[in-house]
């Protein structure tokens, strides 16, 4: 599988389609899912051109991928959800229902957020 450039998150990235940000470094941006699941529920993006965690975990250095987990635990840590507890979730291909082919780790937290995956 490619890489598709014009994928909404690359979009979002060039700064071609608005965000409602809540985090930038020279390496990930973070902001408000547009559909927003839980009282808090934002993603985390690397900036840099991966589809999903599989093709990062093959093809990331060590570095690109202890700075997006670190940048992860800071964004949960700032939305105040260090505490309460928070959920994290990357869906990944066809049967992870991954619907937008730029990696990206969802943030869900703001309320007891149930079982891991219905039955
Ligand atoms: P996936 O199913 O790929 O893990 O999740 C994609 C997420 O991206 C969905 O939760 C969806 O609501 C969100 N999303 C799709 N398009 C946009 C957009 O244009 N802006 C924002 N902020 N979120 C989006």
């Amino acid at each position: 599988m490619v890489y598709d450039p014009d994928n909404i998150f690359a979009k979002i990235l060039r700064g071609e389609i608005p965000c409602d940000k809540v985090y930038e470094d020279d390496h990930v941006l973070a902001f408000n899912d547009i559909n927003p699941l839980a009282p808090t529920h934002v993603l985390v993006v690397p900036k840099d051109a991966y589809i999903s965690m599989n093709d990062f975990t093959q093809n990331a250095s060590d570095t690109a991928i202890s700075t997006l987990f670190r940048a992860v635990g800071q964004i949960a840590r700032d939305l105040g959800l260090g505490d309460g507890g928070y959920r994290i979730l990357a869906n990944i291909g066809d049967d992870g229902g991954q619907e937008v082919p730029h990696l990206h780790i969802h943030i869900f937290g703001g309320r007891p957020l149930g079982p891991m995956l219905l039955r």
